[in-house]
């Protein structure tokens, strides 16, 4: 049976990101970016199998996780005979399995940056297909309309090479935006107090370092506002507007955070 005539049988459910990769070409091009060879790899929500079987039978280990129940069963029939695959039924942003090798994902939509920031939970190297937004969003330079704490995150996580461009039409149903694939490699984990720090003060990105602080006092755990006005007034970027911050510079007012507060930073953070 064709994939559309599949797909068309089953219905695409929108709210869980199901848009399939149809075109051969593209679904080759992206196997031979991965190179699975000798590797154990998890795929994130395979569908209907696009790229399953081409990284199953290529890698030393595989794993599939998938949220809708409907394709385990088309995505077993694919893997059979093959002793070093198998396919978990469950929500990868529940999973806890791995480390794995390399991580594969045509990411969808609706969980995407959740998932992108969960990959070094998985393992150190990925290759993903994204909407092109999101991929600028990763990119995006500080000061500009994309810079977000999603940007912050991913710059202090991963190095990314753009791979391929992908056009809508490559997908069934065809999504309204291009895709990109990229090839992720883990820098560094970033710790739950950066994490916190970083979603914090971009809630109010377009306001001065100084005002974030005390806005989002409650989240930092600051208390009074006192207490959050001397701690501020003790970052060196206190003037700046978050939005502007570097990632260096969102590291180094953690760092002045922590030490205001009586909690020396700790002494590793992500490679640069
Ligand atoms: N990899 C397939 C392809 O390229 O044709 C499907 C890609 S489609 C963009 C995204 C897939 O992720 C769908 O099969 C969807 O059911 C699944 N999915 C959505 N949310 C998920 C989650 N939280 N955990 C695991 N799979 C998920």
């Amino acid at each position: 049976m064709g994939d559309i005539v599949l797909i068309k049988g089953l219905g695409a459910i929108k709210s869980l990101g199901q848009n399939f990769l149809i075109d051969k070409n593209y679904i080759e091009r992206e196997l031979s970016h991965c190179k699975p060879q000798g590797k154990t790899v998890l795929e994130i929500g395979p569908g209907i199998g696009a790229l399953t079987a081409g990284l199953a039978k290529e890698a030393k280990g595989f794993t599939a996780i998938e949220i809708d129940e409907r394709f385990i069963p088309i995505l077993t029939e694919k893997l059979r005979g093959l002793k070093n695959a198998s396919v978990v039924y469950g929500d990868a942003l529940e999973f806890a399995g791995g480390p794995f090798d390399l991580v594969v994902s045509n990411v969808p939509y609706c969980v995407a940056s959740k998932l992108v920031l969960k990959i070094p939970e998985f393992g150190n190297e990925a290759v993903i297909c994204i909407q092109k937004e999101l991929a600028h969003r990763m990119a995006a330079k500080p000061g500009s309309r994309d810079y977000s704490r999603f940007s912050v995150m991913c710059q202090l996580l991963f190095e990314v090479e753009l791979l391929e461009k992908v056009p809508a039409g490559a997908f069934y149903p065809k999504p309204e935006v291009e895709s990109r694939v990229l090839r992720l490699r883990v820098k560094g984990k970033v710790d739950g107090g950066l994490s916190l720090f970083i979603n914090a003060i971009f809630q109010h990105r377009n306001k001065k370092l100084r005002n974030a602080v005390v806005d989002s006092r409650e989240l930092l755990g600051l208390g009074s506002k006192e207490k959050a006005v001397e701690v501020s007034g003790r970052l060196a970027l206190c003037e700046r507007r978050v939005i502007t911050l570097t990632k260096e510079e969102v590291t180094q007012a953690y760092g002045e955070f922590r030490e205001a507060i009586g909690q020396p930073a700790p002494v590793s953070y992500p490679r640069q």
